[in-house]
C-alpha cells in the first residue's frame, strides 16, 4: 500500500516538472513515506528522518515532507513538535498537504502549472499518467482504503482510518490508463480486499470488479491481496478458478494455530475454519499457490501454543510464510490489555525454528517444478538475468541477451531453490 501510494505521489510529482534523484543531497523535495505495522519500521523510518536532518543546513531550499502511517489520518500533533524542521506532514494514501505546500511555496519549488495540475493529480488518484516516470509491468492499484477489522495486535485501521471501498468506475478507468500505458499486471490492494464493495451500496463486490477488469485488452494478468479467511465467498473462489487472468495465488493470513491466540488476536475464525479453507482453494483453483502471515509471540503465546502454528504449518505445506515477531503497538487492545510476556530471544528463537521449517517446505515444492515449462511474465532485469514470475507468483531468472521486459513466455525451469527457480526460453 506505500509502495502504491508512493508512486502514486511520484508521478504527481513529475507532472509538476520534479525530477527523480537517487542522490539524497541532491533533492529539493525529500518525501519519506512511512510504515508503523512494527516497532521496527517506526525505528526505521525516524532512524531515517534524523539522518536527513544535516541536508536542511546544506539546502535552505530543502522541503522535507513526512508521510504516511506515522502521520496517521488522524494528524500526529507529537510528531509535528518533535520535527519542527519537517515542512509538512500527510496521512496515508493522501498527498494533498504535500502538493498544496509546493504550490503555496513557489517561491521555494520548480515552476509549473500549478493549481490545475494539482487538482487533475488529485482527481486522478491511482491512474494518473505522467509523462516523465515510467509504468512497472507490475502495478500495484489500491481499491479499499483503510480497515474496519481491528485485530487486537494491529495498529493500520487507526493510521489509514476505516475502511472505504474506492469507486468501481474510477477504479475501472485508471487500471485501463495503466494498461495504455504498458502496465502487463494490476494487483489489486486492500487490508482485507475480499470486502471491496461490501461497504458501500451499489458498488460491485470484488468478484464482479476482477471480471470487468479482465475484459481490458492488453492486460495480461490480475492479482489481488490480502485476503481475510472470513470474506472468501465461494463466488470468489470460483471467479479466481474460472477466469485465465486471475492468477491462481492466494495471499491469506492465519496468523496463529492455535484457538486461544486467534480468539485473543480476534482474527474471528479457528485453526480448523482456516484449514478447510486451505482444503477448499486446493480443490476449486488448480495448482493455486496460498501465502500466510504469521506473529509468533503474540502474549499468552505458550510453547505448546507455538507448537501448534508449527504443527500446522508443517501439515498444510503452503507455499509462502511471511513471519513476524509480536511489536506491541501504541493504543492497539493488545498493547493496552495484554503484557508482552514472551522474551525477545525466545521470539527469535520460535522465528527461527519457523523460518527453517518454511524454508524447507518451499524448497521441496519448488523441486516439483525441475523440468516443467510455465508462462513466465518478465518485469525487469536484475543484475544481468530477466526477472519474472510464474502465475502462482513464483520469482524465476533467466539469462537472455533479448528484451524480454513486458513479455509473457514459455520457460523450461532446470533449477530451484527455496527462493527462486532458474530457467530458461522454451
Ligand atoms: N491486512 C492484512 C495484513 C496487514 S499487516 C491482514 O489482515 O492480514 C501485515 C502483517 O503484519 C500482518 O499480517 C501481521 O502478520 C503483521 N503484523 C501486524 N501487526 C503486527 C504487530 N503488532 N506485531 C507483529 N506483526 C504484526
Amino acid at each position: 500500500m506505500n509502495v502504491a501510494d508512493s508512486a502514486r505521489l511520484a508521478r504527481a510529482l513529475s507532472q509538476l516538472l520534479y525530477e527523480e534523484t537517487s542522490r539524497v543531497e541532491e533533492a529539493d523535495l525529500i518525501v519519506l513515506n512511512t510504515c508503523v505495522v512494527r516497532q521496527s519500521a517506526e525505528d526505521k523510518a525516524l532512524g531515517r528522518l534524523n539522518s536527513i536532518k544535516p541536508l536542511k543546513a546544506q539546502n535552505p531550499k530543502l522541503i522535507i515532507a513526512l508521510m504516511g502511517c506515522l502521520i496517521g489520518v488522524q494528524g500526529n500533533p507529537a510528531m509535528q513538535k518533535r520535527f519542527p524542521w519537517v515542512d509538512v506532514f500527510s496521512a496515508p494514501s493522501d498527498p494533498a498537504p504535500i502538493l498544496n505546500f509546493l504550490e503555496k511555496h513557489q517561491d521555494r519549488v520548480i515552476a509549473g502549472s500549478w493549481r490545475e495540475d494539482v487538482d487533475a493529480v488529485l482527481d486522478e488518484e491511482f491512474g494518473l499518467s505522467a509523462n516523465a516516470s515510467g509504468r512497472e509491468i507490475s502495478e500495484n492499484l489500491p481499491i479499499v482504503l483503510g480497515c474496519s477489522h481491528a485485530c487486537a495486535y494491529c495498529v493500520i485501521p487507526a493510521r489509514r482510518g476505516r475502511e472505504v471501498s474506492r469507486d468501481a468506475n474510477k477504479i475501472l478507468n485508471e487500471a485501463q490508463t495503466m494498461v495504455a500505458e504498458g502496465v502487463k499486471e494490476i494487483v489489486l490492494l486492500g487490508q482485507i480486499v475480499d470486502r471491496y464493495g461490501l461497504d458501500k451500496a451499489g458498488s460491485p463486490h470484488l468478484p464482479e470488479l476482477m471480471e470487468q477488469m479482465a475484459a481490458i485488452p492488453g492486460l495480461l494478468r490480475l492479482r489481488f491481496l490480502t485476503s481475510h479467511p472470513n470474506w472468501m465467498s465461494d463466488e470468489l473462489i470460483d471467479t479466481v478458478a474460472r477466469v485465465p487472468k486471475i492468477m491462481p495465488h492466494i495471499e491469506v493470513p492465519i496468523q496463529a494455530g492455535d484457538d486461544q491466540i486467534l480468539a485473543d488476536m480476534r482474527r474471528g475464525y479457528t485453526q480448523s475454519q482456516y484449514r478447510d479453507l486451505v482444503a477448499k482453494l486446493r480443490e476449486r483453483i488448480p495448482g493455486v499457490s496460498i501465502a500466510t502471515d504469521i506473529i509468533v509471540g503474540f502474549p499468552g503465546e505458550s510453547e505448546t501454543a507455538f507448537m501448534k502454528t508449527y504443527d500446522l504449518l508443517n501439515e498444510l505445506k503452503l507455499d509462502v510464510a511471511h513471519l513476524a515477531r509480536y511489536s506491541p503497538r501504541p493504543n492497539t487492545f493488545s498493547q493496552r490489555f495484554l503484557e508482552d510476556n514472551v522474551p525477545a530471544e525466545e521470539k527469535m528463537r520460535r522465528f527461527r525454528l519457523l523460518e527453517t521449517l518454511q524454508e524447507g517446505i518451499t524448497a521441496g515444492l519448488n523441486q516439483a517444478y525441475l523440468g516443467q515449462v510455465l508462462p513466465v511474465l518478465f518485469e525487469g532485469k536484475s543484475k544481468n538475468r530477466w526477472r519474472g514470475r510464474t502465475p502462482n507468483n513464483r520469482l524465476v531468472f533467466v539469462e537472455n541477451e533479448a528484451d524480454l521486459r513486458g513479455q509473457e513466455l514459455q520457460v523450461k525451469i532446470n533449477w530451484t531453490g527455496p527462493w527462486t527457480l532458474l530457467g530458461e526460453l522454451a
